[in-house]
């Protein structure tokens, strides 16, 4: 028994040693992508409910690889996180963002607000505020339509996140709590937290046409939010059936497929005027 256990150690030692040289090349990969520039923004349009008009995007990463063709978001952005590049690539997702936001302003579309989701290393930089005013300077664009995507799971060392964030309304961007519903959430934080926007996880959203249970969840998360001053969107948004049931709950915004895919910039133009001309 002795002898197996050594094995087993052995064996599993193996099995760290492959699995991190496979991190390490693939973080090489990275790297390099974000040098060569094979990162790529879609943008997911964001529509209010009661004027029927398109308020923000949010902007979702990809990663054009030559090989791999469109590479989403969840293969890579845990290593990114893990090996800190997740840093350099959200600076560069920043940049980029406000960027595009910049350009679509400037062709004449109603102005939107850009979302843009922020990593629990990013957030925790020291320089994250510094960088967010120097990108806000260098592309012209006004903070309030700039808002921050942050998670729960940042709000486990309460009382930073709650300087950080009074730092970032500081600089007028806006703070959006996203999957909200998912982690540790105390109506204690999130009466404390200067945050605009909840964005109800997608999960709830999913089963609210066959689960009165989730039907429960997702009406009493939109009335807090009302109660706490924040405004409640809703992703994952698919179907009729979920649209008028969060109307009915006096939603204020949603996101998803039913509304469109997150799209090419190119394409963003186009979508706009074809969801406002509803
Ligand atoms: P998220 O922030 O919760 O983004 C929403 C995800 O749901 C996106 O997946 C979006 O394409 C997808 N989605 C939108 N509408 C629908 C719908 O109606 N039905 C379904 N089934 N899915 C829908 P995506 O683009 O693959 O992104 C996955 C996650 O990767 C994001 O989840 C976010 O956590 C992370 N991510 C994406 N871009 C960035 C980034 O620039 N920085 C960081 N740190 N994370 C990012
Ligand atoms: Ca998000
Ligand atoms: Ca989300
Ligand atoms: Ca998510």
């Amino acid at each position: 028994a002795k002898r197996q256990g050594k094995n087993n150690v052995q064996l599993y030692s193996k099995q760290i040693d492959q699995l991190s040289k496979a991190n390490l090349e693939t973080e090489m990969m990275l790297r390099k992508a974000l040098e060569r520039g094979e990162f790529v923004l879609h943008y997911q349009p964001q529509a209010d409910v009661k004027a029927r008009r398109i308020t923000g995007v949010e902007s979702l990463i990809r990663w054009h690889n030559a090989k791999e063709g469109m590479i989403a978001p969840d293969k890579f952005i845990p290593l990114a996180e893990e090996t800190g590049l997740i840093v350099a690539i959200g600076e560069w997702v920043l940049r980029t963002a406000c960027k595009q936001n910049m350009k679509w302003q400037e062709m004449g579309l109603p102005p939107m607000v850009i979302s843009v989701n922020l990593s629990v290393r990013q957030f925790f930089q020291p320089d994250l505020i510094e960088m967010i005013s120097a990108i806000l300077v260098e592309t012209g664009l006004e903070p309030e339509y700039l808002e921050l995507e942050i998670t729960e799971s940042m709000m486990m060392n309460m009382d930073s996140a709650e300087q950080i964030l009074h730092q970032l309304k500081a600089i007028g961007v806006k703070i959006a709590i996203d999957d909200f519903g998912m982690g540790y959430s105390s109506l204690n934080y999130l009466k404390r937290l200067p945050t605009d926007h909840l964005k109800i996880d997608q999960s709830f959203v999913r089963d609210i046409s066959n689960t009165s249970n989730d039907q429960d969840i997702v009406a009493t998360i939109i009335a807090m939010g009302h109660t706490l001053k924040k405004k409640v969107i809703a992703e994952g948004v698919e179907t009729k059936e979920q649209l008028q049931f969060l109307q009915e709950k006096q939603c204020d915004e949603i996101q998803g497929y039913y509304i469109s895919k997150p799209v090419d910039p190119a394409y963003i133009p186009w979508v706009i005027h074809e969801l406002n001309e509803r």
